[in-house]
């Protein structure tokens, strides 16, 4: 059975600030994927906070925040099936230096930190992240 779904994808600031927005995008379409809706903006600090809320307990979290409100992202709704899945092993690990060959997180992540994408990791999680960002 097809089981077309929609999840969130962002492109988080050290890739938007190399310009790499472009090259990741059609790495999305060109795996299927397609941009149903997206747009570029820069979050407050405290929408970071909302956004990562699921993490606010963890160390990193604080640094989280402040790297992803520091500069300019691109967030997208992407469809395909099986599209949460899909783009979690398009991704990578999140460590860069752990993430496949051929992953974005390889290709492009810096640091466990500066690791350039950004995907929602359950259903659940997807609607929410997707309204977070696209419901008016
Ligand atoms: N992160 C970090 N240090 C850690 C673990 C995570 O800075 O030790 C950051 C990293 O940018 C990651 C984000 O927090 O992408 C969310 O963590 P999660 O475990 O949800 O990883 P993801 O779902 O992004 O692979
Ligand atoms: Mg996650």
């Amino acid at each position: 059975m097809s089981n077309i779904e929609q999840t969130l994808s962002i492109i988080k600031p050290d890739a938007v600030e190399r310009n790499l927005d472009i090259e990741i995008k059609s790495i999305f379409q060109n795996q299927g994927f397609k941009i149903v809706k997206e747009k570029k903006l820069k979050l407050e600090k405290s929408e970071a906070e909302q956004f990562y809320k699921v993490h606010e307990t963890k160390p990193f979290y604080n640094d989280l925040c402040e790297y992803l409100s520091s500069g300019t992202i691109v967030v997208m709704i992407l469809e395909k099936e099986n599209a949460i899945k899909s783009n979690r092993n398009l991704m990578g690990a999140t460590d860069p230096h752990k993430a496949e060959e051929g992953t974005i997180r390889k290709l492009y992540g810096k640091s466990i930190d500066k690791n350039s994408v950004h995907g929602s990791d359950s259903p659940e999680n997807a609607k929410i992240e997707i309204d977070f960002f696209f419901k008016n």
